[in-house]
């Protein structure tokens, strides 16, 4: 826990979120900002700067990424972008690792062919 991090108190749930998937070591939630039809963030508990600092626990690293998958199964047929911001020139603005789940296509929804 880091006290100054919005992400560590989300997982301490000292601030609220929209959780959608939780485990021992990993936790999923709404982005309070969507920028698409489904908008989840994936974030290990254990406070870690970036993905690539996440890299160095490769077991946690492919537990995010498998949650990621399995949430996109649920909401949007499988189908997303993963997308991990490093670095505040790139639009980090978090520094929680997490990753972002995007997609338009919502579940259920019938492909336009
Ligand atoms: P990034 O810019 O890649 O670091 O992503 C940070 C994301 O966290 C942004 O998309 C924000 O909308 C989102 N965010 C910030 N604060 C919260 C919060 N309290 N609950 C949920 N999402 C948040
Ligand atoms: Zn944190």
């Amino acid at each position: 826990m880091t006290a100054s991090c919005i992400f560590c108190k989300i997982v301490d749930k000292q601030i609220p979120a929209k959780i959608v998937h939780e485990d021992e070591d990993v936790m999923a939630f709404h982005d309070v900002n969507p920028e698409a039809a489904v908008h989840i963030l994936v974030v290990p508990k254990m406070h870690v700067q970036n993905v690539v600092q996440l890299a160095q626990n490769e077991q946690l690293l492919s537990k995010v990424v498998q949650i990621a998958g399995q949430i996109a199964k649920e909401r949007s047929g499988g189908e997303f972008r993963l997308l991990f911001n490093t670095g505040k020139s790139a639009g980090q603005s978090v520094f929680h690792a997490h990753g972002h789940v995007l997609s338009n296509k919502t579940s259920g929804e019938t492909d336009v062919v």
